[in-house]
């Protein structure tokens, strides 16, 4: 008998946590990731596993985001020692993210406990530490896509392309049990079948129990060529108004895709003379790692008008500026108007982008442009769904700039890709639906039955599916 728990990523979209038992090889753990949004991240960090990390045998990473991949120090810390396997383009990029994830903790507790030692209370130590993240990095085995491979006697692994992110895998498992072959596919993230650079997500056919994102489960995107020619349009009016663009982007894959959006607008020469940064050290290093994996990027994306075969979005080269330090990044203050900014974090929680915003929001003349998912409870949403005001570094902004969102360059597949993708298993297998808020599961849930009668569930945190 098998089992399925699933931690997190359950009727929400961050924190990504299943764990997969049997007697036939043991036990793993598909993602090990942070719940972003709402409570700090050192909140989350101090919380408890609900399992004993001693008893996991090994981590199988989707892909190198966060809410996927943060809270692998952690369960190195305390205890797990086992592979973390993944693609070798997921292995080049979880350092990086990893490492900042740690100045920024590290950042919050020193914060945290000279507060403490104010009030007289006695500081906290972290959860994890550089050490952690160290250990963690050299646990990592990478496997490539679509290369079987077997561990423990048991178990064997193969990893497609989800077409989500650099490196984004569908985990598929299968194992012998009493005679009985039994597979779960865990698709992590899908990506979008028109996103550009990505490829498309692989197609699977076979599967006893498929666990399913649907993050975007009650809504199709907007077509990328409408959304390539709203971004036309957006900068376009900015530069008129005489304004800047700030766009919060996450540092793995939209950052990029931005980059070869505005060289494409470029070669078109439909590019004002912007001066654009890529104001996020992590996004600088992100982009390096894309660089060196050109070669799993879509073809048709790396042509010569925006790429040199070396770089992505190199038409823009002359415009664009990588800002690395703290003091790069303050220069960019004193710019009237004219400049793209692109920084992170993607959802507004930290990051550069809240200084610019201190800077630029409370402008009229300035475009706040969001590109990516907003979750609840994060300073992005907020300002997606209209608030007049905001506070940052404990004072108030107005906030005048225009809002605008370009929906289609999501890196999540929507409702009609998810529906589409769940009806290529020819199985029939148990399908369960998770990394997505209650609603948008309900809404999958009701369609994946309409047009192909797939029986969906919906599972809570913490319940135990049995196959
Ligand atoms: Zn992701
Ligand atoms: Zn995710």
């Amino acid at each position: 008998m098998a089992t399925v728990k699933f931690f997190g990523a359950v009727q929400e979209v961050t924190g990504s946590c299943h764990m997969l038992q049997s007697s036939a090889f043991g036990c793993v753990l598909l993602d090990c990731g942070l719940h972003q949004g709402g409570d700090r991240d050192k909140d989350e960090m101090a919380s408890r596993f609900p399992f004993s990390p001693h008893q996991v045998d090994a981590v199988i990473l989707s892909h190198a985001h966060l809410d996927h991949s943060g809270r692998l120090p952690k369960l190195v810390h305390e205890g797990f020692d086992g592979p973390i396997f993944c693609t070798p383009a997921t292995a080049d990029l979880l350092p990086v993210m990893l490492l900042d994830a740690l100045g920024l903790y590290e950042r919050d507790i020193e914060w945290e406990n000279r507060r403490r030692l104010r009030r007289g209370d006695q500081p906290v130590s972290p959860s994890y530490t550089r050490a952690d993240v160290e250990a963690a990095l050299k646990l990592c085995h990478p496997i490539d896509y679509d290369s079987p491979f077997d561990f423990n006697d048991g178990l064997q692994i193969t990893l497609f392309d989800a077409g989500h992110i650099l490196g984004s895998a569908i985990v598929s498992v299968q194992f012998n049990e009493k005679g009985k072959t039994k597979k779960l596919v865990f698709s992590g993230d899908l990506g979008k079948s028109d996103t550009v650079l990505m490829r498309d997500p692989t197609v699977v056919k076979e599967a006893n129990v498929v666990l399913m994102e649907g993050t975007y489960g009650d809504r199709d995107h907007r077509s990328l060529d409408d959304s390539f020619e709203q971004l036309e349009h957006i900068l376009h009016e900015a530069w008129q108004r005489g304004g800047n663009v700030l766009i919060p982007a996450f540092a793995v894959g939209r950052s990029q895709e931005l980059l070869h959006y505005l060289a494409r607008l470029e070669t078109q020469g439909k590019l004002d003379n912007w001066h654009i940064f890529l104001d996020s050290p992590m996004a600088i290093e992100v982009t390096k790692v894309f660089n060196k994996w050109l070669s799993l990027l879509e073809p048709e994306d790396l042509d010569a008008s925006a790429n040199d075969g070396h770089e992505i979005g190199s038409a823009i080269r002359h415009k664009l500026k990588f800002t690395v330090t703290p003091e790069e990044s303050m220069a960019i203050n004193t710019i009237r108007k004219g400049a793209i900014i692109i920084a992170g974090s993607g959802m507004c929680t930290g990051g550069r982008i809240q200084h610019h915003f201190k800077q630029r929001i409370w402008d009229n003349r300035n475009t706040v442009l969001f590109v990516g998912f907003q979750a609840k409870g994060t300073l992005g949403r907020a300002i997606v769904d209209g608030a007049t005001h905001i506070r940052l570094f404990k004072e108030q902004f107005i906030v005048k700039a225009q809002i605008e969102t370009v929906g289609g360059f999501s890196a999540h597949a929507g409702q009609s890709e998810l529906i589409d993708w769940a009806g290529n298993f020819t199985s029939h297998p148990q399908m369960i639906l998770v990394h997505g808020e209650a609603d948008a599961l309900d809404t999958l849930s009701e369609q994946l039955w309409d047009k192909h009668q797939i029986d969906a569930e919906i599972p809570f945190r913490g319940q135990t599916l049995t196959f």
